[in-house]
């Protein structure tokens, strides 16, 4: 765990957090202020920055991460129309939470590019 990281206190139960879905590895809850009528967050338990700061070891948790999404999505009916998948890294990413999370955004037809 990191000192003041928002999303490890969602982890150990120290902030409440709508989880739509966890395992032993990630954790999946809905974001406080979603962009899309279902807007999901997965992240790893264990505290990481973000993907560049993932390494070689972490292969199968970012696998696992990304499968995650699917399964959390799938659970939701999100598949019928689609959805997106997104991270956002560092500052110019537009990152506000220094702890890896991929977004899941659906249930509206969504624009691109991104702003
Ligand atoms: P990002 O800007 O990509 O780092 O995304 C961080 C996301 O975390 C934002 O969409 C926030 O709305 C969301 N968020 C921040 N605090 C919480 C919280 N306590 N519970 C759920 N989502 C949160």
């Amino acid at each position: 765990m990191a000192d003041d990281c928002i999303f490890c206190r969602i982890v150990d139960g120290d902030i409440p957090a709508q989880v739509v879905h966890q395992d032993d590895r990630a954790l999946v809850f809905r974001d406080v202020n979603p962009q899309a009528p279902t807007h999901l967050l997965v992240i790893p338990r264990r505290h990481v920055v973000s993907v560049d700061h993932l390494s070689p070891d972490d292969e199968a948790l970012a696998g696992h991460l990304l499968l995650t999404a699917g399964t959390a999505a799938r659970s939701l009916g999100l598949e019928e129309d689609g959805y997106r998948v997104v991270t956002n890294i560092g500052r110019d990413g537009g990152q506000t939470v220094s702890h890896l999370h991929l977004h899941v955004l659906g249930g509206r037809s969504l624009g691109w590019p991104p702003g």
